[in-house]
């Protein structure tokens, strides 16, 4: 009994919120950044079966979150970007052995004009037979630099393809490299899915925002169990919201409802700094030169975490 109770309480401080996982190639050493070889699929799959972990569709997630109840700590869902040939030759027959639902992301572009290494819609069909098929867009562009009618024209177009070939609506969009702001988000929304998942680390809490959900990718050789501690960081971002003029972040200042002093900020290119937090307030002067036009900002409080992404948009928020 006493074992028994040691090892409730292990798993129960293991555990922590859901996780959105993303993998891109499987056994494809021939793109080692968005690769997870077959050995350490398996591996992350033993370890969820082996510690308690459940792996739920994505459309239940959506659905909990919807409800407004709370979302079980040890809830998976898995993933997959880029409707990559790898998926299909050696990946689904691992999903399958351990019955694990998933969804596969489609850029439309690539199977309508047949892209080597992409998978055909024959055998699109046939995986949606195993999880969900969903909108990663038509063309995978960069969405901050295209116009909110670019963006219409790339999306009436893939959905139209998808709807033809696939014969479905699909219900969950993510971002093509996980790029968005808040004119990107908007013209994605205007579109009804159900939910949209960013590719920002961390986890799903009940306070999640359903259309900005994070997720973690999980390519190359992984710390799963680093990533299954992230907690989702409740924060309400005032500044900065966009990417700052001239490069220059001059302070940033986000809302959490935290009783920890202390909390952590990361930014792309200057790494990470402690600082501490008043009243729940991350409130600080920084004047850093933002040197990447994709940049990150995360904070965190013990193990909880929030990232906002700033990209350059081409046209400006509206
Ligand atoms: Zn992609």
């Amino acid at each position: 009994m006493k074992s028994f109770l040691l090892l409730l309480l292990t798993a129960v401080t293991l555990w922590a919120n859901a996780h959105i996982f993303v993998y891109h190639r499987f056994g494809d050493s021939r793109y080692p950044t968005t690769n997870t070889t077959i050995e350490e699929l398996q591996k992350e799959f033993e370890y969820f079966k082996t510690n308690g972990y459940k792996v739920v569709p994505l459309s239940l997630l959506v659905k909990t979150l919807k409800e407004k109840k709370d979302v079980p700590d040890n809830w998976i869902v898995l993933t997959i970007d880029d409707n990559f040939k790898s998926f299909y030759t050696n990946a689904l027959s691992v999903f399958k052995k351990y019955n694990y639902p998933f969804s596969l992301f489609v850029y439309v572009q690539a199977t309508q004009d047949k892209y080597k290494d992409y998978l055909t819609w024959e055998q699109l069909r046939e995986i949606a037979k195993y999880g969900s098929l969903e909108f990663h867009s038509y063309g995978h562009p960069h969405m901050t630099y295209l116009s909110d009618e670019e963006l219409k024209k790339d999306f009436d177009k893939g959905l139209a393809l998808f709807k033809k070939e696939l014969n479905l609506v699909p219900k969950v969009f993510t971002y093509p490299y996980g790029e968005y702001n808040q004119r990107v988000q908007k013209v994605v929304r205007s579109y009804g899915f159900d939910a949209i998942i960013n590719q920002n680390m961390g986890a799903v809490s009940k306070s999640s925002d359903v259309y900005d959900m994070d997720r973690t990718a999980l390519v190359g050789k992984v710390n799963l169990k680093h990533y299954l501690k992230y907690k989702f960081l409740d924060a309400k971002w005032i500044e900065p919201t966009i990417f700052p003029k001239n490069s220059m972040l001059k302070s940033l200042h986000v809302k959490t409802n935290e009783k920890e002093k202390k909390g952590n900020l990361y930014i792309t290119g200057h790494g990470w700094l402690q600082t501490t937090l008043n009243d729940g307030n991350f409130n600080l002067k920084l004047n850093k030169k933002l040197t990447n036009k994709r940049s990150r900002i995360m904070i965190t409080v013990g193990n909880k975490i929030s990232s906002k992404l700033l990209i350059k948009d081409k046209y400006g928020i509206k």
